[in-house]
């Protein structure tokens, strides 16, 4: 959003800001990118622009009696839907729906529930307090369940008279194909890389160029690789550290995190395996020798324990157990073994 000094929270969203105001002609917007590039920022800020009473040059002016309110996260023409668990990290967590399962200390939510789509529709119905019209963001959009996405789906289908909606996520291929298809796209890119490292440097990121890399170019998930007590020189050290299957360091990540590291990990190895130059990881921090078989072989495990991350599996038996495929995957062949996949057996010398 555009704070009070005119700036926006995330620069680069400047130019996508424009454009996206500039086109849009929908009332029902899917904002999505990758994780990590601020969809959800892009979406608030379009709200704040729509609602701001003193825009100019398409975007909000940030001091407006409105933009104060939305800032402030009380605007009344402003419903902002998002899984219980995502408030808070997001900066909405003060209010709303999240307070009864605090109270009763069950886990947050995951999801966005069906009762807070139905509010978000009701919501849509009534009349603007401000007079521009209601805007409702949700996000994940991804988050809604089958029963949640078909509810919205018939206000997409039948809007109310001035009510917008922008939906932004990263999964589009999760959504509802009928909830897609009522949406205008706007897709957001990767930021310049050298924005991305300025931006980050401001946060105090030290050698922010390292974990921009380690986070696939994507600046708030560098953030969240930082805010994991990850730092450039931990990072480099991991490929090493997964080879000797020394896992102390990392094996306290949550699983989801280990995972990725350990698919980036292994699309680097077949990389440099393959002579190219590595992407996530520095130069020189992936030693060569590790076989590609090996490595596919790895790469298809992987993947197979990233379709169920967020299942409750015992974590420390997890994490030990990824870090010793990947120190298997890593190593070079063994003298005095034969090689690790059929298929090799078999391969003319
Ligand atoms: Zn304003």
């Amino acid at each position: 959003m555009v704070g009070a000094d005119g700036q926006l929270l995330l620069p680069w969203l400047d130019q996508p800001l424009r454009q996206a105001l500039a086109t849009q002609r929908a009332h029902a917007l899917l904002v999505h990118g990758p994780q990590g590039v601020g969809q959800f920022e892009l979406a608030t800020t379009m709200a704040q622009a729509w609602l701001c009473e003193a825009a100019q040059d398409a975007r909000p002016c940030g001091v407006c009696a409105s933009c104060r309110l939305v800032l402030a996260r009380s605007h009344p023409d402003l419903l902002v839907l998002l899984p219980d668990a995502q408030r808070e990290s997001l900066g909405w967590g003060a209010a709303g729906e999240g307070d009864e399962e605090k109270a009763s200390k069950a886990k947050p939510s995951k999801e966005i529930k069906v009762e807070a789509v139905r509010q978000a529709v009701s919501f849509a119905q009534t009349t603007s307090a401000r007079g521009r019209g209601k805007v409702v963001v949700m996000h994940p959009a991804e988050r809604m369940n089958g029963i949640s996405a078909n509810t919205l789906l018939k206000t997409l289908e039948e809007p109310p008279g001035d009510a917008r909606f922008v939906l932004s996520c990263a999964a589009p291929d999760a959504l509802l194909p009928t909830i897609r298809s009522r949406c205008q796209a706007v897709v957001l890119g990767l930021p310049p890389r050298d924005q991305a490292i300025a931006w980050l440097a401001q946060r105090g990121l030290a050698d922010a160029a390292v974990l921009l890399d380690a986070a696939g170019g994507q600046p708030q998930d560098a953030l969240a690789w930082r805010d994991l007590g990850v730092d450039a020189a931990l990072w480099t050290r991991l490929p090493a550290m997964v080879r000797q299957g020394d896992g102390a360091a990392i094996a306290g990540w949550p699983l989801p995190r280990l995972v990725d590291a350990m698919q980036k990990l292994c699309h680097d190895a077949a990389c440099v395996a393959l002579g190219a130059a590595p992407r996530y990881f520095p130069a020189g921090s992936i030693a060569r020798g590790a076989q590609t078989s090996a490595l596919a072989e790895w790469n298809r495990e992987l993947q197979r324990i990233a379709r169920h991350a967020e299942h409750p599996w015992t974590l420390g038996l997890m994490a030990e157990s990824l870090i010793q495929q990947g120190r298997r995957a890593l190593a070079g062949p063994s003298p005095s073994k034969p090689p690790p996949t059929g298929r090799s057996l078999h391969s003319p010398a």
